[in-house]
């Protein structure tokens, strides 16, 4: 946590015992940026939450916003990253809240799963308007709209450079999509989890409620389970843990932090075995 490991020291960590480098496909990005004890890597899973496509609207999706963030993917992927996407759909619709309100879980969790569709189509078509080939596969087959999941494929367009959206998180009711995106960075071998929300990281208590809470440069997945911090649901970060995936939790609202946090100098929490 942050009073053992200052952010230097953090960074230095970082780079000492991870893998992520740059320049698999880019002749000009030869930088090699290591992360965490693993083999030299080059795959990522970005994980957006539904909230950051809203921008600054209370609902919905902000296309200003979403060409934004669709910048800032391009960018990591022209570093060289291949990058397989997963995006919440809390903006527009949760299945604990319909469930809340007396709807039927799964139904609603259903339509929550269909919301991220919604999202992944938003995010599609950013992308392709920017000049990014991309490739929506959802868990929920919907064959007019996009592909089904389909590992080998989704493979292939990696290495074309294609940006993959996995979309419906795992495909059945009472998953989150923090779920689908430790399921699909364990499937796609992913060097790391990226989890780009609204706050820099994981902290020891609500920093909304209180001012004191403190950020944690790096912490264990089993603290993390243990304390119940709020980060992802616990059975995403015990896929990750069981598969030892790094999980980072950053800003994503803070213009360039994706490549800050890829570059190894943004301001982060990193979730791994050792803390
Ligand atoms: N959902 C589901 N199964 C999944 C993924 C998502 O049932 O595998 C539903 C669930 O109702 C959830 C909603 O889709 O509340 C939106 O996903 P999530 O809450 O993970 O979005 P985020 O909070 O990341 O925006």
């Amino acid at each position: 946590m942050s009073a053992k490991y200052g952010q230097a020291e953090a960074l230095d960590t970082w780079h000492s015992n991870t893998a992520l480098y740059k320049g698999a496909h880019s002749p000009t990005f030869a930088k090699v940026l290591p992360l965490m004890s693993m083999p030299p890597a080059k795959r990522v899973l970005l994980k957006l939450s539904g909230e950051v496509l809203m921008g600054d609207q209370p609902f919905g999706i902000d296309p200003a916003f979403v060409a934004e963030l669709a910048k800032e993917v391009r960018d990591a992927r022209d570093s060289g990253l291949e990058i397989c996407l997963v995006i919440g759909g809390g903006n527009i619709f949760r299945g604990m809240a319909g469930a809340a309100q007396g709807m039927d879980r799964a139904q609603a969790d259903y339509m929550g799963m269909l919301a991220t569709v919604m999202n992944a189509l938003a995010m599609q078509n950013a992308l392709e308007q920017i000049g990014v080939h991309t490739r929506v596969q959802s868990a929920v087959q919907m064959d007019q709209v996009c592909e089904p999941v389909i590992r080998r494929r989704a493979e292939r367009h990696l290495e074309k450079g294609r940006v993959v959206i996995f979309a419906a998180g795992v495909g059945s009711p009472y998953f989150t999509t923090d779920s689908g995106a430790a399921l699909r960075a364990a499937e796609m071998n992913c060097d790391a989890l990226l989890k780009g929300t609204s706050v820099d990281g994981i902290y020891d208590d609500d920093p909304k409620k209180n001012a004191d809470a403190k950020r944690f440069d790096t912490v264990s997945y089993d603290r993390v389970l243990a304390d119940n911090l709020k980060v992802m649901d616990a059975s995403a970060v015990a896929l990750c843990r069981d598969n030892d995936i790094p999980i980072v939790v950053f800003s994503i609202r803070e213009k360039g932090n994706l490549a800050r946090v890829l570059a190894g100098e943004g301001v982060q929490t990193i979730v791994r075995k050792e803390a």
